[in-house]
């Protein structure tokens, strides 16, 4: 699941600032599950428009408002309104709002901060286990990434700072380089430990906009 965060409400009104009329659009998946783009978030964003002196124009929940094919359908139910619309509020992820404001050439303003991709342990309780950099070396580590879960996002470590068996940065955690050798040994491939990753090549990010 991609995590959102609320973005900072004064954020929202200051984009907002030259636009009356305005449309909602919430994510029914990711969003929904984080508690910022479902329909309970769409319903409060409405309500705090509205105490701004704003039109709202329609509020929608779009099942996967990244998935081109479901907002082309979904979209139709608001295609009026959105007509006399100056702008829309989305909540959902930064793929959401450019995908909605490719397809419908309005103004999008981002209601949510984009985080990471998370595994849930419950409805709000989430854990950054992929920064989606690209090149996956979960192969090579023990299915542990290093990327996101070491605080310094190193790709061959541990680092110099490691206080035993723990981490540098956040003391009472495990350092994640130890994880990873423990993982690699259970499957008796500790060799992997001895392979040295050359740093990120950030041009692959630039390639992947389009697949
Ligand atoms: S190495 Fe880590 S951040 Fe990169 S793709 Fe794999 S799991 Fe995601
Ligand atoms: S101690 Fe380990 S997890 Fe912590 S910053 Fe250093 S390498 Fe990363």
């Amino acid at each position: 699941m991609f995590l959102t965060e609320k973005k900072d409400i004064q954020e929202i009104d200051e984009a907002l600032k030259k636009y009356k009329k305005i449309g909602v659009v919430g994510c029914a998946s990711c969003a929904s599950v984080c508690l910022t783009g479902g329909s309970r978030e769409v319903k409060e964003m409405k309500k705090h428009l509205e105490a701004s002196g704003k039109e709202v124009t329609f509020t929608i929940s779009i099942d996967e408002p990244c998935d081109k094919r479901v907002l082309k359908e979904d979209i139709r139910f608001v295609e009026d309104e959105l007509k006399e619309t100056e702008a829309v509020v989305v909540l959902s992820c930064g793929t959401g709002v450019q995908t909605i404001g490719e397809f419908t050439q309005k103004k999008v303003i981002s209601g949510t901060d984009s985080k990471y991709i998370a595994q849930t342990e419950h409805i709000g309780e989430y854990y950054a286990l992929c920064g989606g950099c690209d090149v996956c070396r979960l192969n090579f580590t023990g299915g542990v990434c290093t990327v996101t879960l070491c605080p310094k996002g190193l790709l061959n470590g541990p680092c110099e700072g490691h206080n035993g068996n723990n981490c540098e940065v956040f003391e009472d955690k495990e350092c994640v380089f130890v994880k990873s050798y423990e993982m690699l040994k259970k499957y008796s491939e500790e060799d992997n430990l001895n392979k040295i990753f050359e740093p990120r090549d950030y041009g692959h990010s630039a390639a992947r906009t389009k697949i």
